[in-house]
């Protein structure tokens, strides 16, 4: 087994900094004052019911949607509305999405090649071996030519990895992305993950998948009602959760 690494309360560099972040939506609060940090090379996994602001709290590390209040830093840059180009923060931070977003009308290796070209300033060859080289390590580079629908769900959100790969991210975020595809796709995207993982990638990852989670994660979160309710290692989350509400969860989906 793999040492655990998580971050400890004297950490001067983690990866990310969350501090007392509020997002609403009109009057509602989707998260209430949550405090995360997230060390380097540490693999989290965010759970919790449905609507808990698990989603929210990742698009607003990502800087999709912008918080109210409170605090993000990542990799030492505070995300403010000050920033001048946000396209180069978001391409430190990679994310994976239930429903793979690949552009439709761009082959595998094009949907690869764009936003290195474009947002990194990349060299057309350069951003061509990156995404030969990324493709091969999610073992999909045989189908680099094809387009998205010509895929199966499986290998268009291993492409969506290597996409999101190819912008050489300091932390990649996945928000459930396993829970759209079929059972029988579900493992070789989780055993995508779990070799990013071993390559010491900082990962969040939304998912409700707990032989994953006590695979990989350093430590659970789990969310509800738009706050963190309880961390933990993942064999003393899974096996003895502190809090009712984590409690009624687990037993909900095991
Ligand atoms: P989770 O990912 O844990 O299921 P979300 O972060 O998607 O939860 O949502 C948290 C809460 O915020 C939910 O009640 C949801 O309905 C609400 N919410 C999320 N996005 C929006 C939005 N764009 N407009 C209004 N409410 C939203
Ligand atoms: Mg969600």
């Amino acid at each position: 087994m793999q040492q655990r690494r998580t971050v400890s309360p004297t950490d001067p560099f983690p990866m990310v900094i969350v501090e007392r972040l509020v997002k609403r939506f009109g009057s509602f609060n989707a998260l209430s004052g949550v405090s995360l940090k997230v060390a380097k090379g540490e693999k989290i996994v965010l759970c919790g019911p449905s609507g808990s602001g698990k989603s929210t709290l990742i698009r607003c590390i990502n800087h999709i949607e912008k918080h109210d209040s409170g605090r993000i830093v990542v990799d030492g840059i505070e995300l403010t509305d000050r920033i001048r180009d946000i396209n180069n923060i978001r391409s430190e931070v990679g994310m994976v999405f239930q429903s793979f977003n690949l552009f439709p009308h761009l082959s595998v290796l094009e949907n690869c090649m764009l936003a290195p070209m474009k947002v990194r300033g990349l060299a057309e060859p350069e951003a061509h071996e990156r995404a030969v080289a990324l493709l091969r390590k999610v073992r999909i580079h045989d189908q680099a030519h094809k387009y998205p629908t010509q895929l199966s769900g499986g290998q268009q959100q291993r492409v969506a990895i290597a996409r999101a790969l190819c912008m050489q991210p300091k932390i990649m975020l996945f928000d459930e992305p396993t829970s759209a595809l079929d059972p029988e796709m579900v493992k070789e995207v989780l055993e995508t993950i779990v070799e990013l993982a071993q390559d010491g990638m900082t990962m969040v990852c939304v998912t409700h998948e707990m032989g994953f989670a006590r695979e990989v994660a350093d430590r659970v979160v789990f969310m509800d009602l738009g706050s963190i309710v309880e961390e933990g290692d993942p064999s003393t989350f899974f096996r003895a959760p502190n809090t009712d509400r984590a409690k009624a969860f687990l037993n909900r989906i095991i």
